[in-house]
């Protein structure tokens, strides 16, 4: 048994770097990202918001599309409405040309899109910094976005349980709504360090507030204020936002919970096991699970799903099914320029291509 269980994790993990997040970083500079901004893939910066003013800090970034932007490119069976990234190159320094990171994307609808960024400490040429870049940027100014892609995911899913760390709260919001406005219940385990490092709390407000009976927030704090470490932070119930009682195991709809401790494997029981979920039918609905973070922490996901018997490694024989990611059976539009290639490129390209 425990053999198996071991073979399992190395087969996610090839399953993970094949449709997660972990290839966007390994294939950016393998894609046809452009190095040369050009009108189509500048963008001026807007709007900067401090969302956590602790370091490292947060920042909301609104940048205007250039008018020749594309718009999200064609995914999901055309239904579009995927999960949206930027490519975002900063300038070459020390001859330093790879400086580009993914980030996940909110097209706004009016010619603008928004994005949420950890600003980590580092400058080149020791680190690529395209964060520390984006913190520094001045409003007004323009950051280079060479690309766009939209990922599809799976819109079926009635009980979605979603952990999100930090930042990656960010790419689960847009899923959760839309989910929400389908019927959904959703779940989501917000992971963060402190309580001052929560973000977005009034856009999960609006949504508790207009789906009280469907969707429920912990937040989960690693190192909460106070001076209790994770380690001896254990336990859910620590507390919840707004003055209410504890959150016990499950339930928690319509409101917001905070918990002390890291996610575990018993958390992630409390919040996504079969007594969590409300109502019912017979046979129950499958639930799906959503995870945003670090390679790792996406892993370590996989493992607490397993430890808390909520998915089986040992039925595994492709992309896991229990994920709201739909990995290889997707419509993804996979890494697209921000504007389509100006005349000279294009002629620059088909030259290139008569050589071959
Ligand atoms: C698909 C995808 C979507 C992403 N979306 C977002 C997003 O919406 N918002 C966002 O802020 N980031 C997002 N990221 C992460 C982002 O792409 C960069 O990796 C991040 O901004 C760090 O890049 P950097 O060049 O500033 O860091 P580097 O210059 O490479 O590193 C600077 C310093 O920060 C440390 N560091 C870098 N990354 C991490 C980390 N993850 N954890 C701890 N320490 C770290 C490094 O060790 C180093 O000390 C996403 C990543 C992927 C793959």
């Amino acid at each position: 048994m425990a053999r198996q269980g071991r073979r399992g994790l190395p087969i996610l993990l090839l399953l993970l770097a094949d449709n997660g997040t972990v290839v966007a970083r390994r294939k950016a500079s393998d894609a046809a990202h452009d190095v040369v901004p050009r009108d189509g893939t500048l963008c001026r910066l807007t709007l900067r918001d401090i969302l956590c003013k602790t370091a490292p800090q947060v920042h909301r970034l609104r940048f205007a599309l250039p008018t020749v932007a594309s718009g999200e490119p064609a995914c999901c069976g055309g239904a579009g409405g995927g999960i949206v990234h930027v490519m975002i190159r900063a300038p070459a320094v020390f001859n330093q040309s790879e400086r580009i990171a993914p980030y996940s994307a909110t097209l706004d609808g009016d010619g603008s899109f928004s994005i949420v960024v950890k600003i980590y400490p580092g400058e080149p040429p020791a680190y690529a910094a395209v964060s520390a870049h984006l913190g520094s940027l001045p409003v007004g100014e323009y950051a280079h976005v060479p690309s766009i892609r939209a990922q599809d995911w799976r819109r079926d899913a009635a009980r979605v349980g979603m952990l999100c760390f930090g930042v990656g709260l960010v790419e689960c919001l847009h899923p959760a709504e839309a989910l929400l406005a389908a019927g959904a219940q959703v779940r989501i385990i917000n992971a963060a360090r402190r309580r001052s490092d929560l973000i977005l709390l009034p856009r999960l407000r609006a949504l508790l507030s207009s789906h009280p009976a469907s969707l429920s927030v912990l937040h989960r704090l690693s190192r909460p204020e106070g001076g209790r470490g994770a380690e001896a932070g254990g336990g859910d119930g620590a507390g919840e936002a707004g003055g209410g009682r504890g959150a016990g195991a499950a339930s928690g709809w319509g409101r917001e919970r905070t918990a002390d401790g890291r996610v575990d494997a018993a958390a992630v029981a409390s919040e996504f096991g079969t007594g969590a979920w409300s109502g019912g039918s017979t046979p129950p609905p499958p639930t799906h699970f959503y995870v945003v973070g670090t390679a790792a922490q996406e892993q370590a996901f996989l493992g607490m799903l397993f430890a808390a018997h909520l998915a089986d490694p040992r039925s595994l024989r492709g992309h896991p099914p229990f994920l709201l990611q739909l990995g290889p059976f997707g419509d993804h539009s996979g890494w697209r320029p921000l504007s389509p290639p100006e005349l000279a490129e294009e002629e620059a390209g088909a030259a290139e291509n008569d050589e071959l």
